[in-house]
Order: C-alpha cells, then structure tokens, then sequence
C-alpha cells in the first residue's frame, strides 16, 4: 500500500511537470448568440434568399455567399477558417457530429455567460436582469491570483457584465457600454468621446467600440487575462436582419484578426497567449423563424462552438470526430491553461483538456 501510495506521488509529479502549459496570458472573445450552422455552414441560404430578413438579398450574397460551403465559411470568418484551422482547434460542428452544449436549461445570455465563467450551471440564475450574480468566477479567482492582481480586464458591450461578474464583490476592472474610459492614454480618450456621439443600433455601444477600447487597453496596460464580449449579432438576429447578423458577425471575426495581429508581434504576448472565441448560446434552425430565437422553447438553442489557437493548443484544426463538450468546461479550462486550478464554494465542472494537451 505504501509503495502504491508512493508510485502515485511520483506519478503526479511527473504529471505535473509533463502538462506545464506555455500560455501566459489568456485572451477570451464571445460572439453573442452566433448560431454554429454559420461558423461551420457560412452564410445559410434559405434565410439569404429571403427577401424579409435579407433585404439586399444580392449584395449580401455577393459578399458571404459560395456555393461550395468551405469556402462559404471562408468569407464569412476568414481569420477563424483560415488562421484558427491551421494553427487552432474548432469544437462544435454537429455534422460531424462533434457537439458542443449549454449545461444549463436556459439558452440565453445571462445563465450562459455565468456558466462560461463559473463553471456551474446554476438552476437558479434564469433572468437576464441586472442581479448582482452569487455564483464566484474564474475571472476574479484569477485576478486573485499572485502575479494577476489587476492583470484581468473586460470590455463588453452589453451593459449587464458588470452584474454577472459582479464587479461589487469581485473588484474586476469591467467597462461596459459607455462606462467612461478614465485613462490617461489619448487613444482612450478619443475612443471614450466618440462612444458618446456614436449612434446606438442596438441600444448599446456598437462592437468596434467595446474592441477599440480593449484593445488600446490591452497595448497601454499589458493584461494577462482580457475577455472581450461583443452583442451585435444577437440583436440583428432578433430584429430578423440576416444581412446585419452576418455584416456583424464578419466584423467581429476582422477584429479578432487584428486583436490575434497585434499579440502576435507584441513581446509581451507573442507566443505567449492563448485566444479563446465561443459564445453564450446558440439559436434555432432555419424553419420558420426559428434562427432568430433562442430560449428553453427554442429546439437546438442550447448548440454552440468553441475555437482555440495559443502555443498549447495542437494544430488540428476542425474536430471531424464524435464529441461532446459543454459550456460549462470553459471556465477550468481558462485557468489551466495559465496552470491555475480553478475551484469554489460551488461545483466547477472540468477543463477541456484537448485544447491544450498535445
Ligand atoms: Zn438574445
């Protein structure tokens, strides 16, 4: 008993040291509410040819549409078909029957982004409404952590972060909406004048502001962990703008593109840093108007996708195998990938292993 007590000390201890990870920073971006039939399909074409949700049905097509379906994808994410599938991974496409779910029952965007960052699937969180959120997240127990203390930032567009971060207990540094940018750097300022002047779309700042200010954050103060949320795509979906959801969805993937750009010639953060880029929840399928819901009534709503590209992750590209994963998986991962063990007063399900074991 000794002895195997023994051998599986130093069993750990060799696994330990074999599954160091190199990623030092950890860079997080959600798409809200992007359906995964358009990061693996590209642009659908039975909801293109619809002149009631795509109103210049032919531009639109002239910009997203091919008829063959991998170079479809291509034009609506080029950084994730031709930059993540090269050196990264992509979880979720259900035709090769690799899945990727929401735990929780919900499929919205409040229970969804609580279980990405908790790692609990909360019954009890089930309101979009601005409720300071009781669940502890791998965000702030990282920002906890020695050598991150005020290393973690968030930008978001959607004006809710702040609650379900709660930034009240967990002191994360969180901008939201037009939450004034206080910084000395002047590109800050600039960013910070023009999202007050700027026309609202969707009732918030658009996406290329919450980007701008992240990313211009990011060069002056070199976080280790920054998580960008973006919310168009979900907005344009519920207002039935299939042309606005992809124009959106395309714009979102340029500014990965050149947030990736950017870490990749930065000492601080070149080959460093892993990208992680998923959503909140998925929607339904083409019949009726299913695809511009989401929501416990709402069949394959809770099908989602998740991409990843840093020095830990193998160069597989697409998963073409049989596979599930869930939502809730996300926040371990984020810490583990730093070499940091995630745990709370509640349940933290797992990491995904396979986005950064080789
Ligand atoms: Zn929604």
């Amino acid at each position: 008993m000794k002895q195997f007590f023994l051998a599986l000390i130093l069993f750990s201890a060799t696994r330990v040291a074999f599954t160091q990870n190199k990623t030092e920073n950890v860079v997080i971006v959600t798409l809200d509410g992007m359906r995964w039939q358009e990061v693996f399909g590209g642009a659908d074409s039975a909801i293109l040819k619809n002149i009631q949700y795509t109103k210049d049905s032919s531009g639109t097509s002239g910009n997203f549409w091919n008829d063959d379906a991998g170079e479809r994808r291509k034009k609506l994410f080029p950084f994730l078909w031709n930059t993540i599938a090269t050196y990264g991974k992509l979880y979720g496409n259900r035709w090769f029957d690799n899945k990727v779910n929401n735990a929780n029952p919900y499929f919205f965007s409040y229970p969804g982004y609580n279980e990405i960052f908790t790692g609990y699937p909360d019954t009890a969180v089930n309101s979009n409404d601005k409720i300071w959120n009781k669940n502890t997240n791998v965000l702030e127990f990282i920002n906890k952590h020695k050598g991150y203390e005020s290393k973690v930032a968030v930008f978001s567009t959607w004006d809710v972060f702040p609650y379900i971060l709660n930034t009240q207990r967990s002191k994360l540094f969180v901008n939201a909406d037009v939450d004034t940018l206080k910084f000395k750097a002047p590109s800050l300022q600039l960013i910070n004048d023009m999202q007050f002047l700027t026309a609202k779309p969707i009732g918030v700042r658009p996406d290329v502001f919450t980007y701008f200010a992240a990313r211009e954050y990011m060069k002056a103060y070199q976080p280790k962990v920054l998580y960008i949320a973006f919310d168009e795509t979900d907005d344009f979906a519920h207002a039935g703008e299939y042309d606005q959801y992809l124009k959106s969805a395309h714009a979102e993937d340029a500014m990965i593109a050149d947030l990736w750009s950017y870490i990749q010639s930065s000492p601080k953060y070149k080959n460093k840093t892993t990208l992680i880029v998923t959503c909140d929840h998925g929607r339904g399928d083409k019949i009726k108007d299913n695809w511009r819901s989401h929501g416990t009534k709402i069949e394959d709503a809770g099908q989602i996708w998740i991409a990843a590209i840093g020095p830990d992750t193998a160069p597989i590209g697409e998963i073409k195998t049989a596979g599930l994963l869930y939502q809730m998986q996300l926040a371990a991962t984020f810490a583990a990938l730093l070499n940091l063990n995630f745990t709370a007063t509640h349940p933290v399900a797992t990491p995904i292993e396979n986005i950064y074991k080789r």
